[in-house]
């Protein structure tokens, strides 16, 4: 066997080698012989090797290519796997549940943190072909997706996807699973995209434009964060009191804000 490659930290490479994280993980995600799981950014094979075991075939995106012929070679033994050279944000995702005959993927992965909002992002706009997610995030992107309205760290991300998506923070896991470790606590979250109708009530670009203006500037009031974008007597219209803060409106205020004429 050759020998592992030097981990590139330009690409986020942090390599996972405790077997009982793996093990959770692949768990987490219970693939089924019926299911395209994809996974972004498979590294080594840590993760890929175990999921592929379970689907019996499995698409990988993975941006360094490097690593992918070693990686086609182990994986020759256990499935069919297809490894697509890519940069993930360029994937058009409802092409790829096209081209291999399913309604909706599976995305799971040990994200590269540098681009990890990027990705869930991507991943939001395609969340019409998506079943499920399983990804290894910092533990504070995680704590932030998760967050209640009030919380400190409440904001963008929480809003953003939580009116996409359920999200399900499932286990933490250490900087030492990893080569070589990263400088942060890890965790493994589950987002499971609401049905369409639940997330087509409002123009995403309108909602995204209210929540980023909203949350800009925090400890301000809602009169004075969205002047650019709707007045006082639209916030009121629409419910809700303009002298009150991002932080305390919950995500389907979002949407009334995004509703209103
Ligand atoms: N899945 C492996 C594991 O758990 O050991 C590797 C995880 S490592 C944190 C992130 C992986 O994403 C690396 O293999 C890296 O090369 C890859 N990657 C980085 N940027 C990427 C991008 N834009 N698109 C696809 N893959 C990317």
């Amino acid at each position: 066997m050759s020998a592992p490659a030097r981990p590139k930290k330009h690409f986020g490479q942090h390599f996972l080698h405790e077997k009982r994280y793996v093990e959770r993980i692949v768990a987490a995600v219970a693939p089924r012989a019926e299911d395209a799981v994809v996974e972004i950014g498979p590294g080594e094979g840590a993760l890929t090797l175990p999921l592929l075991a379970a689907a019996g075939r499995l698409t990988a995106i993975e941006l360094d290519d490097e690593l992918i012929p070693a990686l086609q070679a182990r994986a020759a033994a256990v499935g069919r796997l297809e490894v697509i050279r890519a940069d993930v944000l360029t994937v058009d995702f409802a092409a790829l549940a096209r081209r291999l005959g399913v309604p909706r993927l599976r995305l799971a992965g040990n994200l590269p943190y540098y681009i990890s909002s990027p990705i869930l992002f991507h991943c939001l706009a395609h969340a019409d072909v998506i079943a499920d997610m399983h990804f290894m995030l910092q533990k504070e992107v995680v704590e932030r997706m998760a967050a209640a309205p009030g919380s400190k760290i409440y904001g963008r991300l929480s809003v953003m996807l939580q009116l996409a998506c359920t999200v399900v923070p499932l286990f933490d896991v250490p900087p030492g699973a990893f080569r070589p470790p990263p400088k942060v606590d890890s965790a493994v979250v589950r987002l499971t995209p609401l049905p369409a109708e639940a997330r087509h009530r409002a123009d995403p670009a309108r909602v995204h434009a209210i929540v980023k203006a909203a949350f800009a500037q925090r400890r301000k009031t809602l009169a004075n964060t969205l002047k650019g974008v709707l007045d006082a007597n639209a916030i009121e219209r629409a419910g809700i009191d303009p002298k009150a803060r991002a932080e305390t409106l919950d995500p389907e205020d979002f949407v009334r804000l995004a509703q209103v004429d």
